[in-house]
């Protein structure tokens, strides 16, 4: 039951077949089983779920009306906040926080009866590519537990792929989405931005973060993100209009006369052969199924990485002030006498980790009044020379592709003390943040080299985001029926999985 897709366990709790108690105890019993060695899980909330999950069973028992996900169990990033439940960010300064509200995600996931079963394990503030930076250990990637699920939302994504959960939440603010799934071989979308509210979503760097779904495949992915979009008067930067047809582009993955166009500076040298061959094999798959392949050049994506490492920072060194060992969290040195000055320094000393500390340095610097335009300026002028790119780009081809990353899951540790190594797995990714344009990985296969899941990435424009669910959906059928089933059925086994 637990290896089935989200949708095929909502048909099977329509039916009667199974209750959402016993699917969420059977997800439950999972955690049990496997968590130890995965550790996607910061949290579990066992009473917390199964009272949820008896509420939609009684709820389906008197004939109410039901959302399509009702019953279906989720796993939550531990960047969102819910009422009650520790929010941890992955760092100690948070340690012992219970947020006194609900974020819009989680309030639009309790009213479509999706069952929280816990938060994610992440990089300390969504910091990082690997899951390593976490406060409270790494998270282990299920198909080599010697590797990183990726990062920042690796517990996420190691969950659905150890069938801990079969859907997720993540946040992508550089890739953090998207590069997890492509290195778990999970499906990961980061919808345009605005999309989804961001209100309760801890803010890392604000004009960068969004929210989106985690799934096993394309079709579940659309009806998570249909659950949690939409306009939220709660956040100012959320867009007032209609979600995309999402689900309805997963259903049809018609890409019949669709033009995709392949991202020249996304490609070739630095990008593992195996990656490769994977992208070059999904391309042809979706000219079989009746799309145009064109290519497409990018040439200020070349800077994207340097931009982003100056706006990024520079956002966070703001954002992260307000962990000041008054209001939330840990508070060290609070002894008589003590100035307050001296707790909040004790407390971010040893409360925040290294790369939390490197960015709020280099963020500060950045935004000097000495140095502003000098980086910051210059900066945000990338950024829209990026933009400019991407709406060329879109004048000849309806998405853009690539591969999501360069390489497949590396050992945990191998980058660990080399952060612009680190940096270099979001090449992909972060143009599209910059932008604020939607972008999803699905998995294309493994790489020969090393039998690891490879991912594939599909932009499209702004509040557009039916169009990467049409391609995604049609890759995905493609390569089910070449492989005869899902990738996933091919992880090597969890030592007391089921
Ligand atoms: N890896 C990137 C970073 O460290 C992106 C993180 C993210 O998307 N949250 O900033």
């Amino acid at each position: 039951m637990i290896r089935n897709s989200a949708s095929e366990m909502a048909s099977k709790l329509a039916s009667g077949e199974v209750t959402s108690v016993a699917l969420t105890q059977a997800h439950l019993d999972q955690i049990s089983a496997v968590d130890k060695d995965v550790h996607a899980f910061l949290h579990v909330d066992t009473q917390g779920a199964l009272a949820q999950a008896a509420a939609v069973d009684a709820k389906r028992k008197s004939g109410e009306k039901l959302s399509p996900l009702a019953g279906v169990p989720l796993a939550l990033k531990d960047v969102m906040t819910q009422k009650g439940i520790p929010t941890t960010c992955g760092s100690k300064i948070l340690e012992g926080w219970r947020p006194p509200y609900d974020s819009t995600v989680v309030t639009n996931l309790k009213k479509n009866d999706i069952i929280i079963l816990g938060k994610t394990n992440m990089d300390e503030f969504a910091m990082g590519s690997s899951t390593e930076n976490s406060a409270y250990g790494p998270t282990h990637n299920p198909w080599d537990l010697t590797r990183i699920p990726g990062g920042s939302g690796g517990g996420s994504a190691a969950a659905l792929a150890a069938f801990e959960a079969p859907l997720a939440i993540g946040t992508d603010t550089g890739g953090s989405i998207r590069q997890p799934a492509a290195v778990t071989g999970t499906v990961g979308v980061k919808p345009t931005y605005g999309g989804v509210s961001r209100y309760g979503l801890v803010a890392f760097s604000s004009s960068l973060d969004q929210a989106g779904p985690c799934a096993r495949t394309v079709l579940d992915a659309a009806l998570l993100h249909e659950a949690i979009a939409g306009h939220d008067p709660k956040d100012s930067t959320s867009i007032n209009a209609p979600v995309p047809a999402v689900v309805a582009a997963a259903k049809s993955g018609n890409v019949k006369g669709m033009k995709i166009g392949v991202v020249k500076e996304l490609n070739g040298d630095g990008y593992q052969k195996g990656v490769r061959t994977r992208f070059e094999e999904s391309l042809e798959l979706l000219a079989a199924a009746g799309a145009e392949i064109v290519e497409v050049s990018a040439p200020n994506f070349e800077y994207a990485l340097a931009a982003y490492y100056l706006i990024a920072p520079s956002e966070c060194s703001s954002n992260l002030a307000r962990f000041d060992a008054m209001r939330y969290g840990l508070r060290v040195g609070d002894n008589d006498g003590a100035s307050a000055e001296s707790v909040m320094n004790l407390t971010r000393e040893v409360g925040f980790g290294r790369e939390v500390k490197r960015r709020i340095i280099l963020g500060t610097y950045a935004l000097s009044s000495g140095y502003y335009d000098a980086y910051y300026g210059s900066a945000q002028k990338v950024r829209t020379l990026i933009t400019q790119d991407f709406n060329k780009a879109f004048e000849k081809a309806d998405v853009l592709v690539s591969p999501t990353c360069p390489t497949t899951a590396f050992k945990i540790g191998e980058k660990a003390n080399d952060p612009l190594a680190m940096y270099l797995n979001d090449i992909a990714t972060i143009p599209v943040n910059m932008a604020g344009i939607g972008g999803m990985s699905l998995p294309s296969g493994v790489a020969e080299e090393d039998g690891l899941p490879v991912g594939f990435q599909i932009m499209s424009p702004v509040m557009k985001d039916d169009r990467m669910y049409s391609v995604g959906a049609a890759l995905e059928a493609a390569l089910l029926s070449k492989w005869g089933a899902p990738l996933l059925s091919t992880i090597p086994a969890l030592a007391g999985s089921k």
